[in-house]
């Protein structure tokens, strides 16, 4: 079962409910924690993983061979990322821009252009005791996540529990981490903009057809509205983190709720419990 924890916005708490799910699950089943948050993987502050492999991820990228090209400009127009300008003497290729999509290599009438690797992150995998850990890392300066959680999600062992730390908001790297997921637990907090990032990042996962569940972290006494939209959307509230200062200092620290307060263990387990009974109830009814 593949379990994806995502949110609306930056800063909810996802790293710690992703890593504390993990850690309540270590001893319970074959677990697998994949951190796809490749721009700003945390998951690793709080598991402290032994890496030890590490495999580059690559783009083609052109590569002009000016002794055969015609400045025909064929290449600039078909590339929907504006990452080709043709001069009237020369072709600039702004790599950055370049999504490696062989568009233009392929369709060069004078077969002036090749491809060249260009490196921009990297898969590292490792263990956190029997956590099979593995995350991507964006290049710094790059702006392609995708290519590289699409590398990590090779790694996803689905005989295993897997548990993905999905990068914050509704956009493509978003998308790309949680198709495939069983189920996506999103984590939020009793605030109008939490509420607002919230909307859209159920809109999402429901457009992929994905079960979805709420957990409400920093909860005081002011989550009423957050509990109605829930209600209304028919969307569980799963679990409920209060403001708890004790809770921020563990987080500060690296450590996961699951062992900095032993208590939230059983409720990690329970949130487990409650996510496959969802995800049994959606597949037997798919069934009949
Ligand atoms: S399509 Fe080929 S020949 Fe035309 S400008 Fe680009 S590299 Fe040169
Ligand atoms: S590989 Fe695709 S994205 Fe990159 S320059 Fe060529 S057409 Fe543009």
């Amino acid at each position: 079962m593949i379990i994806s924890v995502a949110s609306g916005k930056g800063g909810t708490g996802k790293t710690l409910v992703a890593t504390s799910l993990a850690v309540s699950l270590k001893d319970k089943c074959s677990l697998q924690l994949v951190d796809c948050d490749v721009e700003e993987p945390n998951d690793h502050l709080f598991l402290k993983p032994v890496i030890d492999k590490k495999e580059p991820v690559a783009i083609p990228v052109p590569k002009i061979d000016e002794t055969k090209c015609t400045f025909c400009g064929k290449c600039a127009e078909v590339c929907a990322y504006n990452a080709i300008a043709v001069l009237p003497k020369n072709v600039l290729v702004l790599p950055n821009l370049c999504h490696g999509c062989g568009a233009c290599s392929y369709l060069c009438p004078e077969k002036a252009i090749t491809e060249e690797d260009m490196i921009i992150g990297v898969v590292e995998s490792g263990h956190a005791g029997n956590i099979d850990f593995i995350q991507g890392r964006l290049n710094t300066g790059e702006a392609m996540p995708v290519p590289v959680i699409r590398k990590v999600k090779e790694k996803v062992s689905p005989d295993k529990t897997v548990i993905i730390d999905i990068s914050p908001g509704t956009s493509c790297p978003v998308v790309e981490s949680v198709k495939g997921s069983d189920f996506c637990l999103l984590v939020t907090e009793p605030t109008p903009f939490g509420l607002n990032d919230l909307t859209l990042a159920v809109e999402t996962v429901r457009k992929l057809g994905i079960l979805c569940g709420v957990v409400i972290n920093r909860a005081g006494d002011n989550q009423g509205k957050m509990e109605a939209y829930c209600r209304e959307q028919n969307i569980p509230v799963l679990m409920t983190i209060p403001l708890d200062t004790e809770i921020a200092r563990l987080y500060s620290r690296g450590i996961t709720l699951a062992e900095g307060m032993p208590r939230w263990q059983e409720k990690f387990e329970s949130l487990f419990r409650h996510i496959k009974e969802l995800v049994d109830e959606r597949s037997s009814s798919l069934k009949r």
